[in-house]
C-alpha cells in the first residue's frame, strides 16, 4: 500500500475518471459537538491511500466536490458516523452511499461481527491489525503506525463491495440494501439533533 499526505483537500487529479471512492475518516472521538474530525482518507481501489489531514474545514473544495458528486459511489464502513462527521465539519451530505457494515448485517446474519477487522478476515482472508484504534488522530505528525493503519482502513473497501454485492443478490436484499443507504442521510439528521439514540420507529 502506498501512502500520499495531504493537508485539507484532496488533489484536484484525484477527482480525474473517477467513478467510486471508498472513504473513511478519524476523529478525535466519537460525539460530533466535542470531538473535531482530524483526518479523511480516500482509496480509488487501486492501493494508494491518500490522506488528508485538517488544520481548518474551509479549504476543502475538491473533498466538496466529490462527496456531494451523485455519479461517484463513495464506499464507507459504518457510513453512518463518517458522513456525520463530514457533514459536521464540512458542511456538505454526502451523495450515493454504500454502507459495508450495513451490507453485512442484511446478508451474514448467521453472526453478529461486523466489524472491518472481522469482514476482511471473513471475506478477503486478509488480517488488519487494528492496533490504532484509540490513538490521538490531533497529533500534527501522525507516526508510521497511525499512518498505515489509516491507509489500511480505505484500501480493502472496494473488494469488500465486491463480495457483499455478489452476497446481496445472492439473499436478493441489493434494493432493501439501496434503500438503507439512501435513508443514512436522514438518519444522520437525527443523530445530530438529538444526543442520545433516538428511534423514532420505536413503539
Ligand atoms: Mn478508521
Amino acid at each position: 500500500m502506498d501512502i500520499k499526505l495531504f493537508k485539507n483537500d484532496l488533489p484536484e487529479e484525484f477527482l480525474n475518471n473517477i467513478q467510486s471512492v471508498a472513504i473513511d475518516t478519524e476523529a478525535m472521538g466519537l460525539c460530533p459537538y466535542r470531538d473535531r474530525l482530524c483526518l479523511a482518507q480516500f482509496c480509488k481501489g487501486d492501493n494508494i491511500s491518500y490522506l488528508v489531514q485538517f488544520d481548518c474545514f474551509c479549504k476543502s473544495y475538491n473533498i466538496c466536490k466529490l462527496l456531494t458528486n451523485k455519479n461517484v459511489i463513495k464506499i464507507f464502513h459504518f457510513a453512518r458516523f463518517d458522513v456525520m462527521m463530514l457533514y459536521k465539519y464540512l458542511g456538505v451530505m454526502t451523495e450515493n452511499i454504500y454502507c459495508t457494515k450495513i451490507a453485512s448485517r442484511l446478508v451474514r446474519t448467521y453472526t453478529d461481527k461486523h466489524s472491518l477487522k472481522e469482514l476482511c478476515k471473513s471475506l478477503l482472508n486478509i488480517e488488519l491489525a487494528k492496533t490504532e484504534t484509540c490513538t490521538d488522530w490531533g497529533n500534527l505528525n501522525l507516526t508510521e503506525e497511525q499512518l498505515k493503519y489509516a491507509g489500511e482502513d480505505v484500501v480493502y473497501l472496494h473488494k469488500l463491495k465486491e463480495k457483499l454485492d455478489i452476497l446481496l443478490i445472492r439473499e436478493n436484499r441489493t434494493e432493501v440494501a439501496q434503500k438503507c443507504f439512501d435513508f443514512l442521510s436522514t438518519r444522520i439528521y437525527f443523530d445530530l439533533i438529538v444526543s442520545q439514540e433516538y428511534d423514532i420507529f420505536k413503539h
